[in-house]
């Protein structure tokens, strides 16, 4: 047998002692043992992670797209259009639901306005710069050259990830999207099982407009309620599920049949990847390299995570040992 051969056999399994005393000399022989130790120490354990889990917007492609000023502005322009709310009182009202609920529309069924979702998402999204979004074939490869399962994990809804990800070139690196109606399927009526659930006003009634109440169901007032009590305990609850509440996170875990604990979770958000590591994610915040707690790294751009993350890359490794026992130069993590 070749001894290239039994090297291969010697690194990967057990081999006979009599066999390799009689084949290799004796420097040859401490070679291997040497080999052996090395291929033992570095790669005989697990594959730390099964899977990552990607958002989609700010973390795939960088804030400076603009895109997200787009977003708000346009969340902004629903509420005054569709839903008649005050210009005046639009940005204290949105900061309050985005803080309190994670996502303003989140918030808006919280407090009782009736939304169409998919009006919604697409007056949001639809006219969003798309073209300012650019193919990443840096990113396509970093991607593709990974050995593990890829999600994407995004509060938008299935018609704008699909948009981002054809965009930047990405559609078919991952595995599957967890989008707000994976989350949310039955669309309107969704009530929770919350005990505190508000009423929620049904979806054949006309949007609220100049009242604050509807079949006798008075709106809640998110601003007079901070202004007099700074108390978010005793809020309305959402029907919506989405990021950052640890439920969220649980049911997107459940329905890719993932492990939180072998589960690495990149987000731009501070408050989803402290949640994510609430829930007992690996957590990497992207789009800045200063880590908050809750972080276990943080990365400037997701273009730096074969930089911080050389392990990702170690179960392709394992199935091609290099025989010099040389293995992925090991750069020492940025936060
Ligand atoms: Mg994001």
């Amino acid at each position: 047998m070749p001894k290239t051969l039994i090297l291969n056999h010697i690194v990967k399994q057990s081999f006979d002692i009599n066999f390799l005393l009689i084949t290799f000399s004796a420097s040859e022989f401490r070679i291997l043992l040497f080999i052996k130790m090395e291929y033992q120490d570095r790669y005989a354990q697990e594959p730390k992670y099964d899977c990552l889990l990607f958002d989609l917007d700010d973390t795939l492609y960088p804030l400076s797209s603009g895109l997200a000023k787009e977003v708000l502005k346009n969340i902004h322009d629903y509420m005054v259009e569709k839903l008649g709310i005050e210009r005046s009182k639009i940005d204290t009202l949105s900061n309050l639901l985005y803080k309190n609920y994670g996502t303003t529309m989140a918030g808006l069924r919280a407090i009782g306005y009736d939304l169409d979702y998919d009006e919604y998402h697409s007056f949001v999204h639809g006219r969003l710069p798309y073209d300012n979004l650019k193919p990443d074939p840096i990113l396509r490869s970093l991607l593709l050259s990974l050995p593990i399962r890829k999600v994407i994990f995004t509060n938008a809804d299935r018609v704008h990830a699909a948009k981002v990800l054809n965009k930047l070139g990405l559609e078919d690196c991952f595995e599957g999207i967890i989008c707000f109606e994976t989350l949310n399927p039955t669309h309107k009526n969704a009530i929770s099982d919350d005990e505190y659930d508000i009423e929620f006003v049904g979806s054949t009634q006309p949007r609220i407009n100049t009242a604050n109440t509807t079949r006798g169901f008075k709106m809640f007032d998110i601003i007079d309620h901070f202004a007099k009590h700074n108390d978010a305990t005793t809020l309305p609850k959402t029907p919506i599920v989405c990021k950052p509440s640890e439920n969220a996170i649980e049911k997107a875990l459940k329905i890719a049949k993932l492990n939180a604990e072998r589960t690495i979770f990149f987000d731009d958000s501070v408050r989803n990847i402290q949640a994510g590591k609430r829930v007992g994610l690996h957590t990497v915040l992207v789009g800045t390299s200063q880590r908050p707690k809750g972080a276990d790294y943080a990365l400037e751009s997701i273009h730096n995570i074969r930089e911080a993350l050389p392990e990702l890359w170690e179960a392709d490794l394992r199935a091609e040992v290099d025989y010099s026992g040389k293995i992925a130069r090991e750069t020492s993590v940025t936060a």
